[in-house]
């Protein structure tokens, strides 16, 4: 019997639904049960892959080749669970299937409505979740927040299944309580509102999880508890927190999982949550040595904001691995359009113990990422490239060691004359019709690694899998030219002879890989890249702080 226990966001977005929905997985998983989690977002999208990353974060990518939110990632890194297809949902995703069926006569020549069959298309998703991960508890987390209309329809599914299946549904509302600067106190009103909009419709919540600034403290859990018709240990205080991993930690202080078992009539469990504890301990240990990290990219800068969550998994996995060397990850953003008007200042990487060129699309800020992919390959500064980063530093060595002056991608130049990265061959049909919605190589492919280089040192293993999201590869025309000068093949994909890994052998770590390994680093498992590249990072601090 698979129970459902929804996790709704009020009073502000951001509220840090997925991050909780994730711990509860957690909590629940550490006391023996089978865990499985789905996100929905309210987008006419029928993916995330389609959208830029400035304006949706990053784009998640799962084993089966699912481009969708960076929510799924948090899933996967808290429970250490690969999800896929049917752990993602969009209203796009709803309609089309629906309108499919309707197309197919499915619904037996009956008028086909919004506010009847979506629900029910909601509803028999969650079910196959349910049976695909064999879940015990299937948590879904429902993207936007109460009182928005655009996830009417999904909560609506929500109502109607706590229906039908009442003791097996459970309703968390996260909420926010602000405390304004000028009155110096905790305000529970807006979560009042929050709750009355998730009331209009048709749900009460069984828990509140009160995120806010600080511990709420009794009075105003009493004061919610009145108001909002919910137990007063079931108003679950949920402050802010140094790192993320500390939340199902501190959830479970207050207790949530045997009061989630409680309300569902299981017998209560004892905790369990010891790898975790001994991470948070880590992560939470002050004084340890840092190692520094600078990321050239180029999707964080919004108005006067820094956003790091277009490069989520990419700094998750940079901490997870610094972690386990007990270092202290300072992770910097490094703006590669700075270094194409200003070259002169790529000469700050000095300062830095590795330096990572993550995944992007298009030409702007490209010649910056070159400029500082030559500069750690001269200076002999550690430095991992990661899809884009594989490409661009190929690109370089191209350029500057093999003497091929205009080698660039066809990316970024339709009429190249040396494209070292060219356009995969069954791309062309899909970019001239425009088909580009999850039309990438997506997913998880495998790759055969090279003895004795850095890869097959990392992995341990000739074969290995990891996932992909390119449209662009190495050209296999050039292979021996980057061969000749140095430039090290060491994983290529047997079923299609494809350029995987490319390393240096005189440098200290010097690695791209055409996959994003960041995605499967989870932080009970450092992925062995960043492992490898992060001691490398260290041995060059280590270095350094002999010097100085
Ligand atoms: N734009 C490049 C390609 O499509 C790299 C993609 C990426 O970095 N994910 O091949």
């Amino acid at each position: 019997m698979t129970r459902y226990i929804f996790v709704a966001g009020g009073v502000i977005s951001g509220v840090g639904k997925g991050v909780a929905t994730a711990s509860i997985g957690k909590i629940l998983q550490s006391k023996g049960f089978q865990v499985s989690a789905m996100k929905i977002d309210p987008y006419v999208n029928v993916d995330a892959g389609t959208l830029n990353p400035l304006e949706h974060g990053e784009v998640f990518v799962t084993n089966d080749g699912t481009e969708c939110d960076q929510d799924v990632g948090n899933y996967e890194r808290f429970l250490n669970q690969d999800f896929s297809t049917a752990n993602y949902l969009t209203t796009g995703r709803v309609y089309q299937s629906v309108i499919a069926k309707e197309r197919n006569l499915e619904y037996g020549g009956k008028t086909v409505e919004v506010g009847l069959h979506i629900p029910e298309e909601v509803i028999s998703r969650l079910q196959l979740v349910a049976e695909h991960d064999h879940a015990d508890f299937v948590l879904v987390e429902v993207g936007g927040t109460v009182g928005d209309y655009q996830n009417v329809l999904f909560l609506e599914a929500a109502r109607l299944l706590k229906r039908r299946i009442q003791e097996n549904v459970l309703f968390v509302l996260v909420t926010y309580l602000p405390v304004p600067g000028n009155l110096g106190e905790m305000k529970t009103k807006p979560t009042q509102h929050a709750v009355r909009a998730l009331n209009a419709a048709g749900i009460q919540p069984d828990f509140i999880l009160a995120r806010s600034a600080f511990l709420v403290d009794e009075p105003r859990k009493r004061k919610i508890s009145d108001f909002c018709n919910v137990d007063p240990q079931d108003v679950i205080s949920a402050p802010d927190v140094e790192s993320i991993y500390e939340i199902p930690v501190n959830l479970e202080e207050e207790d949530l999982g045997n009061r989630i078992l409680e309300k569902f009539h299981i017998k209560p469990r004892e905790k369990d949550l010891a790898d975790w504890r001994k991470l948070v301990e880590v992560i939470g240990k002050k004084g340890k040595p840092e190692v520094r990290i600078g990321i050239v990219g180029k999707y964080f800068e919004i108005g006067d904001f820094t956003l790091m969550d277009s490069y989520l998994s990419v700094i998750e996995a940079c901490k997870a691995a610094a972690w386990r060397f007990s270092s202290e990850p300072k992770i910097t953003w490094l703006s590669a359009e700075q270094y194409e008007k200003n070259p002169e200042q790529v000469q700050e990487l000095e300062q830095y113990d590795g330096v990572i060129v993550p995944g992007g699309f298009g030409t702007r800020g490209v010649e910056g990422k070159i400029k500082a992919i030559e500069y750690c390959r001269t200076r002999q500064i550690p430095y991992f490239g990661l899809c884009l980063g594989l490409q661009l530093a190929i690109i370089e060595f191209a350029r500057n060691v093999c003497g091929v002056k205009d080698a660039t991608s066809r990316e970024f130049d339709a009429d190249a004359e040396n494209p070292v990265i060219d356009v995969m061959e069954e791309q062309k049909a899909l970019l001239a019709e425009k088909k580009y919605g999850a039309t990438m190589r997506l997913g998880a492919y495998e790759a055969e690694l090279k003895k004795d280089t850095i890869a097959y040192g990392a992995y341990k293993t000739t074969k290995i899998s990891e996932r992909h999201r390119h449209r662009y590869e190495v050209e296999n025309s050039y292979r021996d030219l980057l061969e000749q000068h140095g430039f090290v093949i060491s994983g290529v994909n047997p079923q299609r002879n494809l350029v995987e890994i490319g390393e240096l052998s005189n440098h200290p770590f010097f690695l791209g890989t055409q996959f994003h390994p960041e995605l499967t680093s989870r932080p009970l498992q450092p992925h062995p890249l960043f492992l490898a590249f992060l001691e490398a990072a260290i041995k060059r601090r280590e270095k350094q702080g002999q010097r100085g």
